[in-house]
């Protein structure tokens, strides 16, 4: 029986990894959920899968979290706070950890997983931008598997699963939807809302990926995570559009043998995947029926209408604490967008900026990666009150 931590628990992956952990109540447990805010939606989460501890990482929460549990008449523990979930993710409550916590918040709860050698599934990406060698590193040193729970890197460990194959790797393909936007002229996104934003075509995900899906850089933040999970230059790594969100990904040799991997858009497959690997378990998707769906096409990217996925590959060239400075440039654009403070365009045109303004150090340690990433923050706070004054 593997005890599963579900970090993130009350978001759109942490319920695809509930749904597929609760399909095999023979070899998977619940012992841990971990939420933000919601304590309703959490406690609702402890009623139905009943695990040893709960936390919340917004500590004023906390008493409203114990008393929930009480009332349920559960035995689940309650905890306040970012560092309970740190300490659970690498304590002996869980094998498992499934880090779905969005943006940079959940980067330390991942390195703790990391450097306790647990199975970890991987779906904070931004962690990985922010600080990947540090955090490959620690799985590396103390035997943790990072199995990625992006669908992209998904197909592609699917494709690649141990380091032997990727001798004669020539180079990965990683598939876009080309968001809610795609086929329109940069003149045509100035007015865009973020409803009209976060109703992505093909995935149904949380907000802010959901607005990185329209402005392109979840591919960016995705070929900085394919470069750290993978072990590529950004020369090796490709973007393709491919409208019908099938293929997942593809992987390239040099004797000309090209394996992509298939499936719905759905991430329980990923999940299960990450949650049985190597063995295959049922995830609750349906099969895929190619005939159903007929064509298969793909695109290249529009580079000039969506910067974003530019500014990643540059990012990740000039390598050090410049991949930090742009995700923390583009997660605080992208809350002001979503709180309807800055406009659709503004997001890449902070990022740009910022990126210019602000100085690239090597990326030495953890406290310096923190620090360009709190120096990011402060940047485009002050930037996005400037905005909004000239409005
Ligand atoms: P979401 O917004 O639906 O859920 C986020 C979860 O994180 C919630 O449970 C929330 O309570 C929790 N959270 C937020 N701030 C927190 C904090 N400071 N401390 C602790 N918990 C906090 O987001 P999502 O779509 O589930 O995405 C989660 C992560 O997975 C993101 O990094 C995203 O890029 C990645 N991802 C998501 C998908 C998808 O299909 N949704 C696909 C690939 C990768
Ligand atoms: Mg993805």
């Amino acid at each position: 029986m593997n005890n599963v931590a579900v970090l993130g628990a009350t978001g759109s992956i942490g319920t695809s990894a509930l749904d597929v952990i609760t399909r095999h109540p023979d070899r998977l447990r619940v012992s841990v959920l971990a939420g933000g805010r919601n304590v309703d939606a959490l406690i609702a989460l402890c009623r139905q899968h009943r695990p040893d501890h709960a936390v919340i990482a917004d500590a004023a929460s906390f008493a409203s979290l114990r008393d929930g549990l009480r009332a349920a008449g559960l035995k689940t523990e309650a905890h306040p706070g970012k560092e309970a979930i740190d300490t659970l993710a690498g304590g002996d409550a869980c094998d498992i950890v499934i880090a779905a916590i969005v943006g940079a918040a959940g980067l330390s709860s991942t390195l703790a997983a990391a450097k306790a050698g647990k199975r970890l599934l991987l779906a904070n990406k931004e962690s990985l931008v922010l600080a990947g060698e540090l955090l490959m590193a620690a799985a590396r040193n103390a035997g943790a598997d990072i199995i990625p729970i992006d669908s992209e890197h998904n197909a592609i460990f699917q494709c690649l699963p141990s380091a032997d194959a990727c001798a004669g790797l020539r180079r990965i393909v990683l598939t876009a939807s080309g968001g809610p936007f795609r086929g329109r002229t940069r003149s045509t996104l100035r007015d865009i809302t973020p409803e009209q934003a976060i109703a992505h075509p093909k995935w149904s995900m949380g907000p802010k990926i959901s607005v990185d899906s329209a402005t392109l850089m979840n591919k960016g933040l995705e070929v900085i995570e394919a470069h750290h999970l993978f072990g590529l230059p950004g020369e090796c790594i490709d973007v393709l559009v491919h409208p019908q969100s099938l293929v997942h990904s593809l992987v390239e040799f040099v004797d000309g043998s090209t394996l992509a991997q298939l499936g719905l858009p759905d991430m329980r497959t990923a999940l299960a995947v990450g949650l049985a690997w190597p063995q295959r378990i049922a995830s609750g998707v349906e099969r895929l029926d190619l005939l159903e769906h007929g064509r298969l096409e793909f695109e290249a990217p529009d580079l000039a209408t969506f910067p974003c996925l530019r500014l990643a590959y540059e990012a990740l060239a000039a390598g050090g604490t410049t991949p930090a400075l742009l995700n923390a440039l583009n997660e605080t654009a992208v809350s002001a967008f979503l709180q309807g403070r800055i406009g659709f365009l503004d997001i890449p045109a902070l990022v740009e900026a910022g990126l210019a303004a602000l100085p690239s150090t090597p990326a030495a340690s953890l406290d310096v990666l923190l620090e360009a990433d709190t120096s990011a923050r402060h940047y485009a706070e002050q930037a996005i009150i400037q905005m909004t004054a000239n409005r």
